[in-house]
């Protein structure tokens, strides 16, 4: 057998090392006959190491090790834990690994490059990304500019503190001593707003970036081992990101369709003391609902009959948003 290696190998079932014609389960693996690795394996069954104990077979069971090639041509298994405690300071060995490994990467991040860059729908994918991102975007712009700037800064609130609550303080009195009536005011949930996320600008933002990297590195990827494990590996990353933009986007979709939902919208109110501010806000729950304009007079008395709500909600007492 020459000296030249073969390209590396990865074994994932034991057949494919043993069915090899140069492998020899007798055989005893030295630092003296040591010549080359074959490949690396992952097995979901226990093989026996063959490196040399004093004369004889080690014999531990393990199932990640390496193949090892001896001079005259012998192939034997070589358990992890025992080639790193007893091989590892070898030049010849530890160079062989990293042979191995590296070769075994290139050869999966190829793989798994070629899948996406030999797509011709790639592009399209990307792009539709893009599309869908775009589109949220500027329908919570378009919402934000119409929202009064009070009520945008609260959802924002929600987005960062990750707290969704629609708080409202009730008032209640209390009779003292002397016949004074005095009041306080108590905080209770009443609500929650749900699918605020699409309103987070800097999220929205790192996937436009995110998506723009990919679209860019697609022309550059080299299909080639001559590109060598790290430019690969970074292509990959890139190229890989697409699924990971693909799912936020889902996500962030299904929010936003949370959030128009006009039982949601109905709630915005709930945010504000500002009367002008709640009857425009009940218009435009109505109109996510209904697709009709709603008079003032009309969103006024909406707006009596959901705080009359509200207050049932406590023994008809008086609230305030807070
Ligand atoms: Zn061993």
């Amino acid at each position: 057998m020459g000296n030249v290696p073969e390209s590396a190998k990865y074994f994932t079932a034991v057949r494919e090392i043993v069915s090899r014609p140069n492998f020899d389960a007798d055989f005893i693996v030295t630092l003296e006959n040591f010549a080359s690795l074959v490949g690396e394996y992952q097995l979901d069954e226990d093989v026996a190491c063959q490196l040399d104990r004093q004369g004889t077979l080690c014999r531990r069971e393990h199932r990640h090790g390496w193949v090892a090639k001896a001079h005259a041509g012998a192939e034997a298994m070589i358990g992890g834990v025992c080639a790193a405690k007893y091989f590892n300071a070898n030049h010849a060995f530890s160079t062989e690994r990293n042979r191995i490994r590296r070769e075994n990467n290139i050869r999966d991040y190829l793989t798994r490059l070629r899948v996406m860059v030999d797509d011709p729908a790639f592009p399209s994918l990307i792009q539709r990304e893009r599309s869908r991102l775009s589109f949220l975007r500027e329908s919570v712009d378009a919402m934000r500019e119409e929202l009064p700037a009070g009520i945008v800064r609260r959802i924002e609130d929600m987005v960062r503190t990750g707290n969704n609550s629609v708080v409202i303080e009730y008032r209640y009195e209390e009779k003292q001593d002397d016949g004074r009536i005095e009041y306080s005011w108590q905080a209770q949930q009443i609500a929650s707003l749900v699918g605020v996320s699409p309103w987070n600008q800097s999220a929205t933002g790192l996937l436009f970036t995110a998506l723009r990297e990919i679209r860019e590195t697609l022309p550059h990827v080299e299909l080639g081992e001559s590109a060598g494990e790290r430019r690969l590996k970074k292509w990959l990353d890139t190229l890989s990101g697409l699924q990971t933009c693909t799912s936020q986007i889902d996500e962030l979709t299904e929010d936003w369709n949370r959030f128009i939902d006009p039982e949601n919208l109905q709630k915005l109110w709930l945010l504000t003391n500002e009367h002008s501010h709640r009857i425009k806000l009940v218009q435009f729950a109505q109109r996510a609902l209904t697709s009709k304009s709603l008079s003032e007079t009309e969103a006024r008395r909406i707006l009596d009959d959901l705080r009359a709500e509200i207050r049932s909600r406590n023994l008809g007492r008086d609230f305030r948003s807070i």
